[in-house]
C-alpha cells in the first residue's frame, strides 16, 4: 500500500509502498478516506519533543474511512462501519485515568501516528476498541479534522468551566482554533480571537468571533482589557511562546488560562500575579472516546463544520512547508482516491 513515511527527522517523507498491517484479534483494519494534517504532525516529522516517536514513522491521527476486516475479538465493530483513528490509538482500560473517564491521560497509551503507525496510508491498524464511529451525514472529509482538531478544542472549552454568555479568548485561528471558535459559539459563548493576517481574521469573524485582533498589528492584551475587561477563559493553540504569555495575560482574575499548543518552548508564569488574580493555569490534551462522541454530535447537528482544503496524500511535504509559514487557512484534509 501507498504511505508517507518519516525516516528522519527534519527530512522530508517519501512517499512509497509500505506492506499492509496484519490486524490482531483486537484490532481493524481501516480503509483511509481521509486524513487531516495537524501541526502535531510536523512536530513529530521534526522531533520537536522531549518524548520522541517510532521512526521509521507514518505520520497521522485525523484519519478516516471505512472498516475493511474486523480482528476475532471485536464485536461491536462490523466490516463496512465508518470509523476514525484518533490520536488516542489505545489505553490501558484499567488504570487510575483510564477507570476514572481520563483515558487520555493513560501512561500506557499509545498514539496514532507517534507511537505507532497513523494515517498518512491507504490502511491504517487500529485498537477495535478505539475507533470511534462518524454519524451518518457527516462527510469523510468534514470528519477527518474532528478527531483531533475537533475534539482537542472541544475538551480544551469543558476543561476551562466556562459558562454561556462569558467570554473566551481562542489565541491561534489554526486547524484547532477555527474549530474552537465554532465550539465557542454554539456552546453561546462571547468569542475574541487572536492570530495574524486579515484571511485568518476574516474567518474567525466569518466563524462568529466578536472581537478578531492581529498579534503583529494590535496591542492583544490591552484591546482585551480595554473592550472586555479581561476574559473568563483563554484556550492557547498558538505554537509559539509569545501566544502563551499574552493568553495568560489576557484572563481576568479568577479565570483560566487552558494549554492546548505544543510549542517546544518553556512558558514563564509569573507567581505574584498568578497567586493575586487567582489565576488557573492548566493543560488540556485531546479528549476522551466520549468526548469525540459529543464533538462529532455538533457536526451532525449542522453546528459545527471544519473549514477543510483537500489536498492528496503526494502533497504531503508541500503542506507541512505551507503550515510552517501559517499560510494555510483552515484544516488541510488529503484524500484518497477510492
Ligand atoms: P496550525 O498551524 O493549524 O495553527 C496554529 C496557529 O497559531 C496558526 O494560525 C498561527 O498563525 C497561530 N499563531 C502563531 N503564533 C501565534 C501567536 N503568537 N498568537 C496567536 N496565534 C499564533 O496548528 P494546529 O494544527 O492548530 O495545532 C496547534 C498546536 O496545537 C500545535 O502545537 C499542535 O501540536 C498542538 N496540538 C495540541 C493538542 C492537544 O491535545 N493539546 C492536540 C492537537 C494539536
Ligand atoms: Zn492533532
Ligand atoms: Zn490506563
Amino acid at each position: 500500500m501507498k504511505a508517507a513515511v518519516a525516516h528522519q527527522f527534519k527530512h522530508a517523507l517519501e512517499i512509497q509502498q509500505v506492506e499492509k498491517p496484519i490486524v490482531g484479534a483486537k484490532d481493524v483494519l481501516v480503509k483511509i478516506h481521509a486524513c487531516g494534517v495537524c501541526h502535531t504532525d510536523l512536530h513529530a516529522c521534526h522531533g520537536d519533543w522531549p518524548v520522541k516517536p517510532k521512526l521509521p514513522l507514518v505520520p497521522g491521527h485525523e484519519g478516516v474511512g471505512e472498516v475493511v476486516e474486523v480482528g476475532s475479538q471485536i464485536s461491536h465493530i462490523q466490516i463496512g462501519d465508518r470509523v476514525g483513528i484518533p490520536w488516542l490509538y489505545s489505553a490501558c482500560g484499567h488504570c487510575e485515568y483510564c477507570l476514572s473517564g481520563d483515558e487520555n491521560l493513560c501512561l500506557s497509551q499509545q498514539n496514532a501516528g507517534y507511537s505507532v503507525d497513523g494515517s498518512y496510508a491507504e490502511y491504517c491498524k487500529a485498537h477495535g476498541d478505539y475507533v470511534v464511529k462518524i454519524p451518518d451525514g457527516v462527510s469523510y472529509v468534514d470528519a477527518a479534522p474532528l478527531f483531533c482538531a475537533g475534539v482537542t478544542t472541544y475538551k480544551a472549552l469543558k476543561v476551562s468551566e466556562i459558562k454561556p454568555g462569558q467570554w473566551v479568548a481562542i489565541f491561534g485561528v489554526g486547524g484547532l482554533g477555527h474549530l474552537a471558535v465554532q465550539y465557542a459559539v454554539a456552546m453561546g459563548l462571547n468569542v475574541v480571537a487572536v492570530d495574524t493576517g486579515d484571511d485568518k481574521l476574516a474567518l474567525a469573524k466569518s466563524l462568529g468571533a466578536t472581537l478578531c485582533l492581529d498579534f503583529n498589528r494590535d496591542d492583544v492584551n490591552g484591546e482585551i482589557g480595554r473592550q472586555v475587561g479581561g476574559v473568563h477563559a483563554a484556550i492557547c493553540t498558538a505554537v509559539s511562546k509569545a501566544g502563551f504569555e499574552q493568553s495568560y495575560k489576557a484572563v481576568r482574575r479568577g479565570g483560566k488560562c487552558v494549554l492546548v499548543g505544543l510549542p517546544p518552548e518553556e512558558m514563564p508564569l509569573p507567581i505574584f500575579d498568578t497567586v493575586l488574580n487567582g489565576v488557573s493555569v492548566v493543560g488540556s490534551i485531546v479528549g476522551t472516546r466520549k468526548d469525540l462522541e459529543e464533538c462529532l454530535d455538533f457536526a451532525a447537528r449542522g453546528k459545527v463544520k471544519a473549514i477543510t482544503i483537500e489536498k492528496s496524500l503526494d502533497d504531503i511535504n508541500q503542506v507541512f512547508e505551507q503550515m510552517i509559514a501559517g499560510e494555510i487557512n483552515g484544516r488541510v484534509v488529503m484524500k484518497f482516491a477510492q
